[in-house]
């Protein structure tokens, strides 16, 4: 068994959560946290950490160069390179809404890529 601390960052208070690790891989003695939240995110954590990627995205025909986009739900920390590989290949086009869907099942993970503004066409760019 070996005890472990870990930053619970799902909110600013960033309460400090300590925990055992047992040779099963099972987590007990969860201390420090402020609410249940903080027990989920240790236990998502050393199993699953995903995390909500942003990021932006090559637009042409609108005044700025490059969108701000989203991902619709947390994916996979192990899969944000692959993502941000799609992100990189894709060229959308102005007008874009805000929530409009950029990128449809990226990476096969069943999240979206989303916009997070909207962004109007401009004549002559
Ligand atoms: S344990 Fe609860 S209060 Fe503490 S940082 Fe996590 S979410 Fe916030």
């Amino acid at each position: 068994m070996s005890q472990k601390d870990m930053v619970c960052i799902v909110c600013p208070m960033s309460c400090k959560v300590s925990f055992d690790i047992n040779p099963d891989g099972s987590i007990t003695k969860v201390e420090g946290h402020s609410c249940p939240r903080g027990e989920n995110y240790v236990r998502k954590e050393m199993t699953n950490p995903t995390r909500m990627l942003t990021s932006t995205i090559k637009i042409e025909g609108a005044f700025y160069d490059r969108l701000p986009v989203i991902t619709s739900a947390d994916i996979p920390k192990s899969k944000i390179f692959d993502v941000m590989k799609e992100i990189n290949n894709t060229v959308v086009k102005a007008p874009v809404k805000l929530k409009d869907v950029l990128i449809e099942n990226v990476c096969g993970l069943g999240v979206n890529i989303i916009a997070s503004r909207s962004m109007k066409a401009v004549e002559d760019k």
